[in-house]
């Protein structure tokens, strides 16, 4: 059964149509690169996924379940979108840490609140705080971080951050994780730390949704490529079929420029 499952998804900003029916879906362990120039709609879509943005049609589905549907606004209570959002581990281009935060905290902290939430917090709280601190230097320590925990942001390179902000996500243990261009901020020799990080991700078998520009990246770790252009999915495949043998122009001509 599919883990996700994206079906005709539109979204209008007042007249504008930036997504025009969008559908993909994708199993448990599998890797979605998603292409495209500036403008065609790829951040729109990740940030419908997060409820970050509500789509004006469409519905998604995590294993099975409907966790949004436009056609049904009661599934919308600020709880259930909460909850929902969990699904989703969002990584962003511009890292989004706490600056005031250290490197460990900042990986720490949603799953420190969500403890926190809990009515039996007060009378574990010694033991949890330890658990969540030693998931979050094993995270760490996973991304090649383990001697930068007590490292604020602005004592991090940019790679360093992106690979803070991975940590991150994954605390939440999501079914999903999105990335938004994870590596376009930045400079071309930090850019292969963080992709190392997103493929051996991809190697244990982490369900992700990848948009980027790192062509030669998506054509390794991808087992689906979707090209969109102008809010619709021009052309859909496995990463031969969208690289090697792309049977749009538009998908051909896109390529000649990034390849
Ligand atoms: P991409 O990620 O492919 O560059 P985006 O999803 O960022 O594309 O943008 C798609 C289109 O939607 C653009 O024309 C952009 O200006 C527009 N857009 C995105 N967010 C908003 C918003 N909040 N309000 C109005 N227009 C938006």
């Amino acid at each position: 059964m599919a883990i996700l499952e994206v079906k005709g998804i539109e979204k209008k900003f007042d007249n504008l149509e930036v997504l025009k029916g969008i559908d993909f879906s994708l199993e448990k362990g599998e890797v979605l690169a998603m292409i495209g120039v500036s403008g065609s709609g790829k951040t729109t879509l990740l940030r419908c996924l997060n409820f970050l943005e509500q789509p004006t049609a469409g519905v998604i589905q995590v294993g099975g379940k409907t966790i949004f549907d436009a056609s049904n606004p009661n599934l919308l209570s600020e709880k259930e979108i909460r909850k929902n959002r969990q699904h989703f581990g969002m990584v962003f281009q511009s890292f989004n840490l706490f600056p005031q935060y250290t490197a460990l905290r900042n990986v720490t902290l949603a799953k420190e609140l969500q403890a926190k939430e809990q009515s039996d917090f007060k009378s574990n709280k010694k033991q949890v705080m330890e658990q969540l601190q030693k998931e979050g230097r094993e995270l760490l320590e996973s991304v090649g971080l383990g001697d930068k925990l007590d490292y604020y942001p602005h004592q991090l390179s940019g790679g360093q951050q992106q690979r803070v902000a991975i940590a991150r996500a994954l605390m939440l243990q999501p079914d999903i994780l999105c990335f938004d261009e994870p590596t376009s901020a930045l400079d071309p020799e930090l850019t292969g730390e963080v992709l190392r990080v997103i493929r051996g991700l991809a190697d244990r078998n982490t369900t992700m949704v990848i948009v980027t520009h790192e062509m030669k990246f998506a054509r390794e770790v991808a087992d689906q490529v979707l090209f969109m252009d102008k809010g619709v999915i021009v052309e859909h495949g496995t990463p031969e079929e969208i690289f090697e043998h792309p049977k749009e122009e538009r998908t051909r001509q896109f390529l000649e420029r990034y390849l």
